[in-house]
């Protein structure tokens, strides 16, 4: 019996023009994963005896659907796409190389979203939501500073509830997670959050209880599929005293 048997790793962009070999890379990452541990989808229940793991994507970059969605088919695997519902658009006739070259971070830069689409549109993130493989989250409508860039009332409809609206609507499908940008969160904004979204995620660098929590906390997940190696006893033994920690904090 694993006291703390989720962990929740998060991911942005795969495919990266300056490094080929990252797709490859991610690939064997996920066959390694998808051997090892079940993959999860938030309110799964869970092995006991195992860790459990759920894969989370930050920003909905463009890369999801064309290179990770297929792998996800392939490997069985499913995913979390977090989207920031404001930086989506219907269609596009952009190719698909313009769409990939907008490295990570900067889609969301001078306007790139609408010159360059370096994010899934509606049309795409419509197809992987109605498939077993992708649920979306809302990651906020314009991607801010949540816990310091809410200022009123009308901020917060806009960012929490609308994205959700958008989203179900956009995509015929039930939303049911908010994965905060940057990390950033309050406990008291939290608490407001939560009554809409039963799962919310965080960075936070640690394991988790279960789905007990509605607050769950992400490891960065570069270090394993970018160097070919998967969570060494001093990750888990850290990740593991950090939950503790965070809890202790109220973090
Ligand atoms: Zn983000």
């Amino acid at each position: 019996m694993l006291n703390l048997n989720l962990l929740v790793l998060m991911y942005h962009k795969i495919v990266e023009p300056l490094s080929p070999d990252f797709i490859a890379k991610f690939e064997a990452h996920l066959d390694y994963l998808t051997k090892n541990f079940p993959i999860v989808f938030p309110g799964d229940k869970l092995d006991a005896k195992r860790l459990n793991i759920c894969l989370t994507f930050d920003d909905a970059y463009c890369d999801f659907y064309s290179h990770v969605f297929p792998l996800l088919q392939r490997y069985q695997a499913k995913a979390i796409l977090a989207v920031p519902t404001k930086y989506i658009l219907d269609s596009t006739e952009v190719p698909a190389q313009t769409r990939l070259a907008v490295p990570y971070p900067n889609g969301m830069d001078n306007m790139l979203y609408q010159s360059h689409v370096p994010f899934c549109t509606w049309e795409e993130l419509k197809i992987m939501a109605q498939s077993a493989n992708v649920t979306l989250a809302s990651h906020s409508h314009s991607h801010l500073h949540l816990a310091r860039e809410l200022r009123s009332e009308q901020d917060f409809e806009r960012e929490i509830i609308l994205s959700k609206h958008i989203l179900e609507h956009k995509t015929d499908s039930p939303v049911s997670s908010f994965v905060y940008p940057y990390g950033n969160f309050s406990r008291s904004l939290d608490k407001k959050v939560n009554e809409t979204y039963p799962h919310t995620f965080r960075i936070g660098s640690a394991l988790n209880r279960s789905w007990k929590s509605s607050l769950l906390y992400r490891v960065d997940a570069t270090p394993f599929w970018q160097e070919n190696r998967f969570l060494s006893d001093v990750e888990l033994n850290r990740y593991t005293k950090q939950f503790y920690w965070n809890r202790l904090r109220l973090k």
